[in-house]
């Protein structure tokens, strides 16, 4: 594909945050967006040219945006197979590809695909009966995460088990749903990966992030992370083989466990920006918002450097009722979802603080 000259459209799957954050980045390089999306007044849509909402399931309206844009990528991972399927039927070019989409779908493929690629992660096994859990645990021993094979996110579709008290209503609780169990990493850090491959297999990737989970939902990320070089280096290299093995295009995060040992345990893969990359917005040459828009539309990737050290911390739920004193914070860079409602664990906005870094 040529690249997508400024003014083209660039479509985009979803209309969350990380959707209008991707729509200013491409305004700002003169692109215009058309989103599309099943939920009326989204926080992407107001921040976009065009929006459709229908069902994505919906043929007509995919065929009629697939003829919009110039390229289709997506803010979420859970794009129904269907709906790639159907827009690449109609002609879209779908960035990242259909494949790279399933693959992050599904927890079970996604770790055989780390595993495939010399990436380590946690002992796991398929569960889909309660022989096949107890089974599992006999190898994996306690404690496990048993987890949702898929649409888990956040910390939902998951519990942990500590011993055989209740195991069976915690079983039950998954209703049927496909599963994973996998070993519980006694981690010293998270840490996450965040880079980007262009069309011409050109790779770029930001520095290792540190994250700090509450709930399961992100509630802090810092850069750079605290781990040594080889390790940041070790995660950069390790990205880089997903994306080749995958042909990806855009930008893409690896989630890892990182131990006192300095092993990186690969726990999951996004297959977009992500949450821990906002930071990128004010403290890196280049966005991560920026630097998907470019790759998805053939442009050259800009420069990852990071220009001071950062820390962001999410806005959940009734947090974004501060915003008068996160206003008036002159160290505070506040970034607002135009979420409607506040409800609970919801991700409402984010600070990014900026941090003079020690070489400064
Ligand atoms: P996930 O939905 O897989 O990202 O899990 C959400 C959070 O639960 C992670 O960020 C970890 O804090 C924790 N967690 C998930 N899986 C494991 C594991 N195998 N061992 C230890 N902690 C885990």
């Amino acid at each position: 594909m040529s690249a997508v000259p400024p003014g083209g459209t660039i479509g985009i799957l979803g209309g969350g945050q990380l959707g209008r954050m991707l729509a200013h980045a491409a305004g700002r390089l003169g692109f215009d967006v058309h989103i599309f999306t099943d939920e009326t007044d989204s926080p992407a849509s107001r921040a976009a040219a065009k929006t459709i909402v229908a069902d994505y399931h919906n043929h007509a309206a995919l065929a009629g945006f697939a003829a919009d844009v110039a390229v289709v990528t997506t803010e979420f991972e859970n794009v129904p197979a269907d709906t790639a399927k159907a827009l690449v039927g109609a002609g879209a070019i779908v960035r990242p590809n259909p494949s790279a989409l399933a693959v992050a779908q599904d927890r079970l493929e996604e770790k055989q695909y780390f595993i495939a690629n010399g990436l380590r992660t946690a002992p796991f096994a398929r569960v889909d009966t309660f022989e096949e859990l107890r089974a599992a645990l006999k190898e994996i021993g306690f404690p496990a995460i048993l987890k949702t094979r898929r649409l888990g996110y956040d910390g939902r579709g998951q519990a942990r088990l500590e011993n055989d008290l209740g195991l069976q209503l915690a079983f039950d609780a998954f209703a049927g749903a496909p599963l994973i169990l996998e070993g519980y990493c006694a981690f010293e850090r998270e840490v996450s990966i965040i880079a980007a491959r262009g069309e011409d297999g050109a790779f770029a990737a930001y520095d290792l992030c540190e994250n700090e989970h509450r709930g399961g939902v992100l509630a802090r990320t810092r850069v750079p992370a605290q781990a040594d070089a080889a390790v940041a280096a070790e995660a950069q290299s390790e990205a880089r083989r997903v994306m080749d093995a995958l042909d990806y295009v855009g930008v893409l995060t690896i989630e890892f466990f990182l131990m006192a040992d300095g092993a990186l345990i690969a726990n999951e893969m996004a297959p977009r920006v992500h949450n821990s990359g906002h930071w990128t917005i004010e403290a890196a040459l280049t966005s991560q918002f920026e630097q998907h828009i470019r790759a998805v539309a053939g442009w050259p990737l800009g420069p990852t450097a990071r220009i001071c050290d950062a820390e962001m911390e999410n806005l959940i739920g009734e947090d974004a009722a501060d915003w008068r004193a996160l206003a008036a914070d002159p160290t505070a860079r506040l970034h607002l979802y135009g979420k409607r409602e506040a409800r609970a664990g919801r991700k409402m906005g984010h600070v990014t603080r900026l941090k003079r870094s020690e070489a400064s």
